[in-house]
């Protein structure tokens, strides 16, 4: 929204609930049927004929299907429906990807119900179970030998029968009313565990071309056996080669997956082997961390998805030349969020940009893997990555939550 006004483009937000202003702003507000693509885009092109639209973006998993849909439907830029579809969904993903000989870890599709003693024994070493259609590595656990497999399988079955119906389907059978949990909430992906640094790459699909934006290494490694993440400073510390391979294989993911115009975050690894697919979104970065970003002449993230969404000439897509970072502060334990101390402490360090603790009081905090939420998010820019890095290292340390 923010960006929106920036650039001075009247924005609508739509919404899979009525907002009680919607009726005092009804060219501002708008409610779409989100489980049903389809029809939310037969919604929009209703609202289109009243009030014209000129771009359309989505802002998470779900809605970057919408907007795809609404896209097709006003022939405004975005995704190809099916594009945005395999996307979201980790084994699609994962089949479109291994056909189109995209580098991505060996994967099976499990259910359920299946005898967990013999998929264990069956199962190779180190592998990571995870959800189809879950995200921030909520349910994403990784197994060492058949007894932490069999532990993974029972945790993830727990953690898809709460998150059943959080996960929805297009093409109207369910409705938005439906509480019937969906099939993916019935399967677990699972996967070869990829060694090897891992990287977040944020990009600008315009024309199926990728345009890299940053790349942020992830300096923690993340082992597991649950994937909480923590700090991303940019620019990448990687040999420009490895940051080469990396940027073709985020291209080649792209063009298996047949996006064609908007936002993308992948994360990948790096290894001997050379880079690996992790993951794929048709969205920006979650959370805070596009905070992090800032590109020459002042740009946001936001300001940059939202004037292409609209075909405005973007201004200079190279990001700004200090080094930056983000930490995404660790879950610090199980219980309710009574207070934070050390925030102004942590804000007046140097190099430290900002402290955003978007916990609040009585909140209740989840550990990974069921959890999937941070308290919040320290930002620090510098000469180099390695200062900002420490500067979110010391930040950090001032920090306590006081739970209860
Ligand atoms: P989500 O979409 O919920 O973030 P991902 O599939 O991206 O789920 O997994 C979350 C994290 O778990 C990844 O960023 C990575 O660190 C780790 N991970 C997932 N799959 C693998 C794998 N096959 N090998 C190594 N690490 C993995």
């Amino acid at each position: 929204m923010e960006a929106a006004r920036r650039l001075g483009v009247p924005l609508t937000v739509a919404s899979e609930r009525p907002s009680t202003f919607e009726q005092a702003q009804p060219e501002r507000l708008l409610t779409l049927d989100f489980p049903n693509p389809e029809l939310a885009a037969e919604q929009a092109a209703r609202f289109a004929q009243r009030h014209p639209i000129a771009g359309v973006v989505g802002v998470d998993d779900d809605t970057a299907v919408v907007a795809a849909a609404i896209a097709e439907r006003l022939q405004l830029r975005g995704n190809p429906l099916p594009a945005a579809l395999a996307a979201r969904d980790k084994h699609l993903q994962r089949m479109k990807l291994a056909e189109k000989g995209v580098p991505v870890p060996r994967f099976e599709l499990r259910r359920v119900g299946e005898d967990v003693t013999d998929l264990a024994m069956h199962a190779r070493y180190p592998c990571v179970l995870k959800p189809l259609r879950l995200s921030a590595s909520r349910g994403v656990i990784r197994a060492d030998d058949p007894p932490g497999f069999v532990a993974a399988f029972e945790r993830l079955k727990r953690i898809l029968e709460q998150a059943g119906c959080e996960m929805r389907d297009v093409g109207g059978v369910e409705g938005s009313a439906s509480r019937i949990p969906h099939p993916a909430s019935r399967c677990v992906l699972v996967e070869e565990f990829i060694t090897g640094p891992e990287v977040a790459l944020e990009g600008l699909v315009t024309g199926g071309r990728l345009q890299v934006l940053t790349l942020f290494d992830k300096p923690d490694p993340l082992d597991g056996p649950f994937f909480e993440e923590t700090i991303y400073t940019t620019p990448s510390r990687l040999p420009p080669q490895a940051q080469a391979a990396i940027a073709g294989c985020a291209q080649a993911a792209v063009t298996a997956l047949d996006l064609r115009e908007g936002p993308i975050h992948a994360e990948l690894r790096y290894n001997e082997r050379g880079p690996w697919l992790i993951e794929l979104a048709a969205r920006p970065i979650g959370g805070r961390c596009s905070g992090a970003l800032q590109f020459r002449g002042g740009a946001s993230l936001e300001d940059v998805i939202v004037g292409h969404a609209v075909g405005m000439s973007l201004p200079s897509l190279e990001r700004e030349r200090q080094a930056a970072g983000v930490m995404m502060i660790p879950v610090p334990g199980a219980g309710v969020v009574r207070e934070v101390q050390g925030v102004a402490a942590a804000r007046a360090l140097p190099l430290i940009d900002d402290v955003v603790i978007t916990a609040h009081p009585g909140q209740t905090l989840v550990p990974w893997p069921e959890g999937s939420r941070y308290p919040g998010f320290i930002f620090a820019r510098g000469e180099t990555p390695q200062a900002v890095e420490r500067a979110l290292r010391a930040a950090h340390r001032r920090l306590e939550f006081v739970l209860d």
